[in-house]
């Protein structure tokens, strides 16, 4: 049997290898990261390297990282009216988000429905800092305190937002920033000073680690989490009760460093092998429509639709020609909310229905985007003459 081509790494990545042998190495100590005896102080260890390769990472203290159970515990956790400093202690009261966030960010977390607004994207699936600007400056005449929240890299397009000028605006109207970074860490370089942002979410299987581990990163000491979302026995400085997922913890720091150090060389190569996905499809099916196309996308994400083919027939036959592909955020799997982000472009449903994502990984080869796009063409090209031969 052919070896099958992973073409989904958005949805997760494969473990990398020296995730596994960190988190296959933790299972084998026994000890609770909260004892003080030589088997807790060993556990305890792991998890303290894992939280400085992490915020190495991100450029930020080792302090300020909290450990979670993945990218959607981490939002739900950063998204709380409670988010206060010495020099604010009232509660944040509005909550904005872009209309293309991740289902976690979009349910508003621990604000009530009524306090979310949605910020417009452009038709190139970019934030609208206009309109950003705009319901900032309208919230401030009201003498709102809110907080905003965008994606770095949408998980769909991998369209890249102005992350750092969306903080900006917040800042210049007192509102606090979080940036979900769940589908930007691993493939493109950032910094939490750079980005201006207060928290910023990760996640751990987006970049070869476990799946179930994430984590929620402050910039500074000054935030504090008032209201934990998990209140228990103290771990993570308070911010997050439940003994640490050891083995998942070591596995995201040991991924984290060696995406340090590998990013600048995978990114380039992950760009270069999209820019023969998309240039081969062009070239072989002009209809083709590339999503996004005209804003900076994550290197390694293509959205495209060729019309009047459907996406749920293209994913099921590409299935079973051994090349897994998306056809819209896997992680909302099912029906949820299946072409919002699409929609909030201004992309008809028809089209929408007709998109497919391909997200590639550091060990995807030019080969198996050759073998994509043949797959691609001898499933297409006769759904496309039997539409004809309908119409004709
Ligand atoms: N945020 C974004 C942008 C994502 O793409 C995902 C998952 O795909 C998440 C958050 C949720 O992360 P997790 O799967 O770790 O809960």
């Amino acid at each position: 049997m052919a070896a099958r081509i992973y073409l989904d790494w958005n949805a997760t990545a494969p473990l990398r290898e020296e995730a596994r042998v960190a988190a296959t190495g933790a299972f084998d100590l026994c000890g609770n990261p909260s004892s003080v005896h030589g088997e807790g102080r060993a556990a305890r260890a792991l998890v303290e390297e894992a939280r400085g390769a992490l915020a190495a990472l991100v450029g930020a203290e080792p302090r300020n990282v909290f450990f979670t159970s993945g990218g959607t515990e981490a939002n739900v956790m950063a998204l709380s009216p409670h988010l206060t400093s010495a020099a604010e202690v009232r509660p944040r009261d509005r909550l904005l988000v872009s209309a293309i966030e991740h289902p976690s960010v979009l349910a508003g977390g621990r604000f009530p429905h009524q306090a979310v607004e949605t910020v417009p994207v452009t038709v190139d699936g970019v934030l609208d800092l206009a309109a950003l600007r705009r319901q900032l400056s309208a919230l401030a005449q009201q003498d709102r305190r809110p907080l905003v929240s965008l994606m770095l890299a949408n998980n769909e397009t991998g369209v890249i937002q102005p992350v750092a000028e969306a903080a900006a605006l917040a800042h210049a109207a007192g509102a606090l920033m979080h940036v979900d970074a769940v589908q930007a860490l691993g493939r493109i370089s950032f910094d939490i000073n750079a980005l201006d942002a207060d928290l910023v979410t990760v996640s751990g299987h987006k970049i070869g680690a476990p799946k179930g581990v994430g984590a929620l990163i402050k910039r500074g000491q000054a935030l504090h989490f008032a209201d934990a979302l998990i209140k228990g026995g103290g771990q993570e400085r308070g911010a997050r009760g439940g003994t640490e997922n050891v083995a998942g913890i070591a596995g995201f720091g040991a991924a984290a460093a060696a995406v340090r150090t590998a990013l600048a060389r995978e990114g380039a190569r992950m760009a270069s092998l999209r820019t023969r996905l998309e240039a081969g499809l062009k070239a072989r099916m002009p209809a083709a429509i590339v999503f996004g196309v005209a804003a900076a996308r994550l290197p390694n994400t293509t959205l495209f639709a060729v019309p009047g083919i459907r996406a749920e027939t293209a994913v099921i036959a590409l299935d079973l020609d051994g090349i897994p592909v998306s056809s819209g955020a896997a992680c909302s799997s099912g029906q949820v909310q299946p072409y919002q982000v699409l929609a909030a472009m201004g992309v008809a449903p028809a089209l929408a229905q007709c998109a497919i994502r391909v997200s590639l990984g550091p060990t995807t080869t030019e080969s198996e985007v050759d073998c994509f796009l043949d797959a691609w063409i001898t499933l297409a090209e006769p759904l496309l003459k039997g539409r004809q031969g309908v119409a004709a």
